[in-house]
């Protein structure tokens, strides 16, 4: 295994558990990967994913090793998951529990939106069960195993799934700002609700109706203790141990890794580097899958972590998003144009009011995520890091969050390129669906047999669900290449 972010993790749980005697290989200190942390003057900051959905797939991974993902992995649900604010000064909270929603949405004076509401989490539910097992949790070796499940791709069309997520959203709600709520959630797929299709609408399940999640002490708790039941295992981890080369023996099967200046043979080996950095920094010599030639890749971002002096006020919420006015026109911006965003909407999170450890006595973690265009858009952030991090600073003052800043680290798409992902997006390609599901670079190598692939380069996708599934989907490659060997 090359990598011990979560996809790395994730496909090792497997491997292990499959009974394959399994090493994994990291250049960095420690796991996690983008799931990363940041120590500071007394702070603590997580500095990738915040919005944690569909622990279940942690479940399981724990389970296959004989473990209690709650027991060692301790977990709430956040109840709001969401708290939105718009220009007008008005507000919306995404509730945990149905009733709770329908009387937050209905308590706006949206009383028939709040009826809507109910038919709408129906409707998330059957798109989510038709697409998981048929088009998510599944590997693709062609476009025809589209057709493998006629019945679910019939059920999609049925629930209106290749139409327009805006409009399938507009439908159901006649106030913009739920439209907004209950569509921005294409952007975590790259794309612009408005040119999304409805079947995206299930990360908007993952995150609104399954629910958003948070460990106990931190984002970064979950590729900590998931290493920790990984070692316990019997999984070899080796921190500080970049591999320079994939070993080949003379019929060009796969033979193991250069790693650390030592080389390791191996049967397999799953790779989880951004796929496009994979091919330029390990498999030099193979021309890249050839949609990347043409690729549509996800916007980047900037991302803010500052510790302050001081606590939010009442009603500050775990995650906040700040809405922009402009809407269509930020994302035509940010997307088409590649430019950034005049208006931009923002996400603060605040990790500290649930985890006070993070955070020095009286002090706050903040955490301001602004989008940006990825490295195609002409902007040079060596110029632009210093406007871009007043730009937030003002809004945090001005939203009335604590400003008194302790310490502050700011990440731009040339930093996240800096790490190796491929056009300074840690969001790698974007989901059009010329790069979904058949049509994303595949987990196989055939070129290199017994080379996989993992992690949101490759299928299903982007985001921690995703590379979950794609380690199992990559495990699931190796034990079709090793049949019965060990
Ligand atoms: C700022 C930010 C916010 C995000 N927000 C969310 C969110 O709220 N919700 C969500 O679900 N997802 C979110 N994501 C996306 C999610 O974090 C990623 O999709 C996921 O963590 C990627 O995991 P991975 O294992 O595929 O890749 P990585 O985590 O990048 O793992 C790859 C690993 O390979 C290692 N590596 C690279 N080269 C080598 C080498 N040559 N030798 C050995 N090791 C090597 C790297 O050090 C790394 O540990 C966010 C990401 C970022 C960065």
């Amino acid at each position: 295994m090359i990598g011990a972010g979560l996809a790395g993790l994730s496909a090792a749980s497997q491997l292990v558990a499959d009974g394959h005697r399994v090493s994994i290989f990291e250049r960095g200190a420690e796991p996690g990967g983008r799931n990363g942390t940041l120590a500071s003057s007394g702070f603590t900051f997580d500095t990738g994913p915040t919005v944690f959905t569909m622990p279940h797939l942690l479940d399981r991974a724990f389970a296959r090793l004989g473990r209690d993902r709650q027991a060692e992995l301790p977990m709430t649900r956040l109840d709001p998951a969401y708290r939105a604010v718009y220009r007008d000064g008005s507000q919306l909270l995404v509730r945990a529990h149905l009733a709770d929603q329908v009387a937050e949405i209905r308590n706006r004076g949206l009383a028939r939106d709040a009826a809507a509401y109910p038919g709408f989490v129906d409707w998330l539910e059957k798109l989510y069960e038709s697409e998981m097992p048929h088009f998510i949790e599944r590997n693709f070796d062609s476009v025809l195993d589209l057709m493998a499940s006629p019945g679910a791709a019939a059920k999609l069309v049925r629930l209106g799934g290749f139409g327009s997520l805006e409009k399938a959203v507009s439908s159901r709600f006649a106030d913009s700002r739920l439209v907004r709520l209950f569509t921005f959630q294409a952007m975590y797929a790259g794309l612009a609700p408005s040119d999304a299709l409805a079947i995206y609408a299930v990360i908007t399940y993952m995150d609104c109706i399954s629910g958003v999640w948070f460990p106990d002490g931190g984002m970064h708790a979950v590729p900590k203790a998931f290493a920790r039941v990984l070692g316990d295992a019997g999984v070899d981890l080796r921190y500080g141990t970049p591999v320079s080369e994939i070993l080949r023996d003379s019929r060009g099967r796969v033979a193991g890794v250069s790693a650390g200046g030592e080389q390791v043979m191996a049967d397999a080996v799953v790779v989880t580097l951004d796929l496009p950095t994979a091919y330029t920094e390990l498999l030099p010599d193979l021309r890249p899958p050839r949609v990347l030639d043409r690729a549509a890749y996800s916007p980047s971002a900037v991302v803010w972590h500052v510790g302050v002096r001081g606590k939010p006020k009442a009603g500050v919420a775990h995650h906040n998003i700040h809405f922009a006015d402009a809407w269509a026109e930020s994302f035509d911006q940010l997307i088409k144009r590649k430019e950034l965003m005049t208006d931009p909407s923002r996400l603060v999170t605040v990790p500290s009011l649930d985890a006070p450890e993070m955070a020095p006595d009286g002090h706050s973690v903040l955490y301001v995520l602004e989008p940006v265009p990825h490295l195609g858009a002409d902007i040079d952030w060596t110029t632009e890091r210093g406007p871009a991090r007043d730009r937030l600073h003002r809004f945090l003052s001005a939203n009335g969050y604590p400003d008194d800043i302790v310490t502050e680290r700011l990440v731009t798409p040339a930093d996240w390129a800096a790490q190796g992902m491929a056009m300074g997006t840690p969001f790698s390609l974007a989901h059009t669906f010329g790069q979904t599901g058949p049509f994303r670079p595949g987990n196989v190598e055939p070129r290199v047999p017994g080379v996989f692939f993992a992690g949101s380069g490759t299928t299903p996708g982007v985001g921690v669900p995703m590379v979950l599934i794609s380690g199992e989907l990559a495990a699931s490659r190796v034990r079709d290449y090793l049949g019965g060997r060990r």
